[in-house]
């Protein structure tokens, strides 16, 4: 029997839960697809695990700096297995909320691996569903180097998977995953490398970030191997991992090399040629402002989309998609320009808006006007660990417009989203310059450069 809905949503992770819920409240019949565990890749193999060992490991930090308090926390040992275990737990509680909220909202679930058969029909594992709208908003998957021995590495789900914490990791790759955590992995004590195959990690990013982590990730412990591009890996007779670059540099002894190289669209087996939805070649679905795909009532979210790949992102696209489809709202839409976005190294980075490189090229050389501090925050008055925090605000025009805002340094992650709300206004230098500051914080410093 083939059951209707007005939605259906493939994929019940960060975009296709949202959709649906509030496509639910506002009275639609609406049901969700999923494959593997609701919450998707940020409840299960993203955002939440990884805060959760970024917690442990800033714990850890803390402990060492506690010293240059006067306290002495002697024989400081991590217990994996525990931490893991503790982990998995705190993830299955969120995986049966997710599937209570389901329940509560009156959205079917369907378990199983969703084909589109044609735009409005579907075939999950033999049961059939039609759909007048159908959301796509199936993520993504780590990629893998096509070089020999690269199975013998993992990816970020293998790291969540890990039991026991590996003596010797090597992280290969230069974004998020890869600052994210090696960090980890060299806070809670484990020999670290990170390989990048050009100068730097998080090219992309604002130069003071670029430079604030290039200075900190000696003292995060992370050794940086620069213009190291993965050639081959193999275990060696003594049952250890090496890794060898296409220039012969070898690195040895190695428990575990993770790749962290990128992600690719879950969109390969979802029948889109029978729908004649439209892929680009690596794999993400083009979209246009209000998520529509090329095939009317078939649209993409989320990772798939290839924009700005974070869950808050996925979230409000697809709220916004419910709002203008159920809600009567016809130009809801999000506006992606602006995103804040953190990077959780230790300490983290916090960045929002132009990056002084963009500003510039948008607005031109005399246009832009650049405050930029450094200071070593309080947290490391007392200890020898002194990691510098660097902010930088980028202005525009006369009024000095804020149009970018980026920091690394203690309390950046909590410290942006107040401040991405002053961006997203409008405020000017004029406005940080007017707001009293709060002191002691490093936050005083965005309002007294
Ligand atoms: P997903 O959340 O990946 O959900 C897709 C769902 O679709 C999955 O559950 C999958 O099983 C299901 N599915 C796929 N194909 C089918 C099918 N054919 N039929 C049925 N079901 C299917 N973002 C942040 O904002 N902050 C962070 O700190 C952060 N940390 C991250 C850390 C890591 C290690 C990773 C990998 C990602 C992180 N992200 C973070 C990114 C964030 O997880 C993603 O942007 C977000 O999950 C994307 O949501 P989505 O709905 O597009 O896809
Ligand atoms: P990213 O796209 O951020 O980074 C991958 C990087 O790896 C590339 O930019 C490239 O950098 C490098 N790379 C690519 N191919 C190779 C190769 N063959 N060998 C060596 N290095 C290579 O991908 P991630 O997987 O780290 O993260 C995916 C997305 O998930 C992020 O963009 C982010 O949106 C999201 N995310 C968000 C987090 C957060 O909000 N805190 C945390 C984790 C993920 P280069 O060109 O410089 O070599």
């Amino acid at each position: 029997m083939t059951q209707h809905y007005d939605l259906v949503c493939i994929g019940g992770g960060s975009g296709g839960m949202a959709t649906a819920r509030r496509a639910a409240r506002h009275g639609a019949r609406v049901a969700v697809v999923e494959q593997d565990r609701l919450g998707g890749t940020c409840v299960n193999v993203g955002c939440v695990p990884k805060k959760v060992m970024w917690n442990a490991a800033h714990s850890m930090d803390a402990i060492h700096r506690a010293a240059g308090y006067g306290i002495e926390c002697a024989q400081v040992t991590l217990d994996w297995p525990t931490l893991k275990a503790r982990r998995d737990a705190y993830i299955r509680r969120l995986n049966d909320i997710y599937a209570g909220n389901l329940d509560k909202e009156s959205v079917a679930l369907y378990r199983g691996h969703a084909r589109l058969l044609d735009s409005r029909t579907l075939d999950v594992d033999g049961v059939r569903l039609t759909a007048e709208h159908i959301v796509i908003a199936t993520g993504g998957r780590p990629v893998i180097p096509d070089l020999p021995g690269a199975e013998l590495g993992i990816d970020s789900d293998g790291f969540f998977a890990l039991d026991q914490q590996p003596r010797r990791a090597v992280v290969v790759g230069a974004g998020y995953i890869a600052v994210e955590l090696a960090g980890v992995f060299a806070a809670l004590g484990t020999d670290t490398s990170l390989t990048v195959r050009r100068h730097a990690p998080l090219r992309n990013f604002d130069t003071t970030i670029q430079d604030g982590l290039l200075a900190m990730l000696p003292q995060e412990g992370v050794d940086l191997v620069t213009g190291f591009m993965p050639a081959s890996l193999r275990r060696a007779d003594s049952g250890r991992l090496v890794l060898e670059a296409a220039d012969g540099r070898r690195i040895e002894n190695i428990d575990t090399v993770l790749w962290a190289i990128g992600r690719r669209a879950n969109t390969d087996d979802l029948g889109l040629d029978n729908a004649g939805v439209e892929t680009l070649e690596n794999g993400d679905i083009p979209v246009d402002e209000f998520q529509n795909t090329n095939v009317p009532g078939v649209y993409g979210l989320g990772d798939i989309t290839g924009r700005v790949p974070l869950t808050p992102v996925a979230i409000a696209a697809g709220r916004r998609l419910a709002d203008r489809l159920f809600g009567g709202i016809a130009e809801s839409r999000l506006d992606y320009a602006n995103v804040p976005t953190v990077v959780f190294s230790h300490p983290p980075i916090g960045t929002v808006g132009l990056t002084e490189a963009e500003a510039r090229e948008i607005y031109g050389d005399d246009a832009v006007t650049i405050h930029s501090t450094a200071f070593i925050a309080m947290d490391y008055a007392l200890s020898e660990d002194k990691r510098r925090t660097r902010m930088k605000l980028v202005t525009v025009g006369e009024e000095q417009r804020i149009v970018g805002i980026h920091m690394i340094g203690v309390g950046s992650d909590e410290m942006l989203q107040g401040f991405a709300v002053a961006l997203r206004m409008g405020a000017t230098k004029r406005d940080f310059d007017d707001t009293v500051a709060i002191h002691p914080t490093s936050a005083e410093e965005l309002v007294t450069i």
